[in-house]
């Protein structure tokens, strides 16, 4: 027997039609391309894209059609999330750090027939419009005065965004559909081959929505005022663009100005609770608010996830700032939210450092989300906290394959290999010791590279650290540690291994260092090892 409840869609243009009702004077604040701070509503952004979504259906864009937007997180790309989704049109949010090759690979297999950018991004568009036939309209989001005469001249089908919106209502009809169609697509960064298409529907946008703001884990609510680092080409923000709707937020977007200085001005000017981003962007602001003495009053807790976030950033937040660090972990694959880190109440018992081991650790899985760590094999390993092993995971905002993806689903028995090496204790938090791909095989045991990269980071001489194999004769590989200093610190080699005894077991204690002045990031921010592979130790055997 079915149940007599309504089988109401869970559609994205309903979380806006929400926010417009409910919270339709809540702020949205945008420092913009110009460098100015742009101030708008959620009324007023529904308002936006209802003529954005009017816009497109004028220029033929069909449903389903994808819609690429190359731009930074601010109110014009928000109108875009709601106006192309809303619209069932399905917005792809290109990566604009990525190579232009790659730019233009992606653009085309996913035949984008639009694609929207800030005109920060005008040389990158000049660059593959060329190769991307597919493509009829580029959209300028800018006003048709600022739109650069040369650009119309070199690209055919440039257009204005302002000039487009200009003439349309602002009352739009949402259509309503089936929940699970699809609604927005987002490419892996591709360290390892082409870049891999996850396309989400509405519905998995929803939930994991819900599943966001819920008190366990970002803990949004209309009181909050969240500034979201983590661009809106990253994995949708997290979710936030969604979140922030589903629970009226004020949201404030730092455009392209993401400087420690620039970041903390817009914050303490907005009254910021919450914010999110990789670790390597929120190196600068502890930077900044450190040289500075400055502090963030309002500013309550950072989620920071993508990669391990160290202890020693993680304290730092805490116990210099004041700032709560919410440590979480999740993949493009999983729209991204699969674990976060906050405590349960037999824990607030605890003494501060047996609460702060656990804080360090990637967290619990959300509800939605089942977790299984497993052998080599493929057979279950216990959750001691010990036992490591490969991630599996399963949920409604989990993908099941890949647009467009001429291989095999990825799911082994229904369960997506997520390709990270962990520890699962038996209340279920996990612990990521590695990227399959980044552990270090040293005579047949594992080397976690992030727990050494966490020792290092410790040391008050290091700025950044990142643990690469390095192949070895005897061993296979050896653990090899790439430093950065922190301005001004004399620190040596020698002194930085002895800063490991004790603290890992003696043969897992790196060979050697080599400082650098920079490690390289890719895309996301995110440290590039195989770049550091390549340069340091000729490439990782496969
Ligand atoms: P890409 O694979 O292109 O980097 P993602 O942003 O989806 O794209 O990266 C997901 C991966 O990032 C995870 O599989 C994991 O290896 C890593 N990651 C994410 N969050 C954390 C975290 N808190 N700690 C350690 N690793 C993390």
């Amino acid at each position: 027997m079915l149940g007599l409840m309504q089988n109401h869609p869970l559609l994205i243009s309903g979380l806006l039609d929400f926010a417009a009702r409910y919270h339709g004077d809540s702020e949205i604040v945008s420092r913009r391309v110009e460098g100015d701070v742009h101030r708008t509503t959620y009324a007023q952004v529904r308002q936006r894209a209802a003529q954005c979504a009017h816009a497109l259906d004028a220029l033929q864009i069909a449903a389903q059609d994808r819609v690429g937007t190359l731009a930074w997180n601010g109110y014009r790309h928000f109108e875009l999330y709601y106006a192309v989704s809303g619209s069932e049109r399905i917005l792809h949010t290109l990566n604009p750090r990525l190579h232009p090759d790659q730019i233009a690979w992606i653009i085309n297999h996913a035949d984008d027939r639009a694609v929207c950018f800030d005109l920060t991004f005008a040389p990158l568009v000049k660059a593959v419009a060329k190769r991307c036939p597919g493509v009829k309209h580029w959209i300028a989001l800018c006003e048709a005065d600022t739109l650069p005469a040369e650009l119309a001249a070199t690209v055919a089908g440039v257009l204005s965004y302002e000039a487009l919106l200009a003439a349309q209502s602002s009352e739009y009809p949402w259509p309503v559909f089936d929940e699970n169609t699809a609604s927005s697509l987002c490419y892996t960064s591709g360290t390892t081959g082409h870049p891999k298409g996850v396309l989400y529907s509405h519905r998995s946008t929803v939930l994991h929505a819900y599943a966001a703001a819920l008190p366990d884990v970002m803990n949004l609510s209309a009181r909050d005022a969240v500034l979201p680092v983590v661009p809106m080409f990253h994995v949708n923000a997290w979710g936030i663009p969604y979140a922030g709707a589903l629970t009226g937020a004020k949201l404030v977007f730092p455009g392209p100005a993401l400087d420690g200085k620039s970041l903390f001005e817009l914050m303490r000017d907005e009254g910021v609770t919450l914010a999110a981003g990789v670790p390597t962007v929120w190196l600068g602001l502890l930077n900044f608010m450190r040289e500075q003495q400055v502090r963030l009053p309002a500013l309550q807790r950072t989620v920071i996830g993508g990669a391990a976030a160290a202890p020693a950033m993680i304290r730092a937040f805490e116990e210099e700032l004041g700032i709560h660090v919410l440590h979480a972990w999740g993949m493009t694959e999983m729209s991204p939210l699969g674990t976060l880190c906050s405590l349960k109440n037999k824990h607030l018992k605890l003494d501060k450092a047996s609460q702060f081991a656990l804080q360090v650790k990637q967290g619990r899985p959300i509800f939605g989300v089942d977790v299984r760590v497993v052998d080599g094999n493929g057979a279950d390993l216990p959750w001691d906290g010990k036992s490591a092993g490969n991630l599996l995971v399963r949920g409604p905002w989990i993908a099941s394959d890949y647009f467009r993806s001429e291989a095999p689903s990825p799911l082994q028995d229904g369960w997506f290999p997520t390709g990270d090496v962990v520890t699962i204790d038996a209340d279920g938090y996990i612990q990521i010791t590695d990227r399959t791909k980044d552990v270090i095989k040293s005579g047949g045991e594992w080397i976690s590279s992030i727990e050494l990269e966490n020792i290092a980071m410790a040391h008050p001489g290091v700025a950044i650290a990142a643990c690469i194999a390095r192949p070895d004769p005897k061993w296979d590989e050896r653990p090899l540690l790439v430093v950065v200093k922190r301005e001004g610190a004399t620190l040596d080699r020698d002194e930085l291994l002895r800063f490991y005894e004790g603290k890992v077991a003696k043969w897992m204690i790196p060979d050697d260092v080599v400082f650098v002045p920079a490690i390289p990031l890719g895309a996301t921010g995110k440290m590039l090892k195989n770049r550091l592979r390549d340069e340091l130790v000729g490439g990782k055997p496969s």
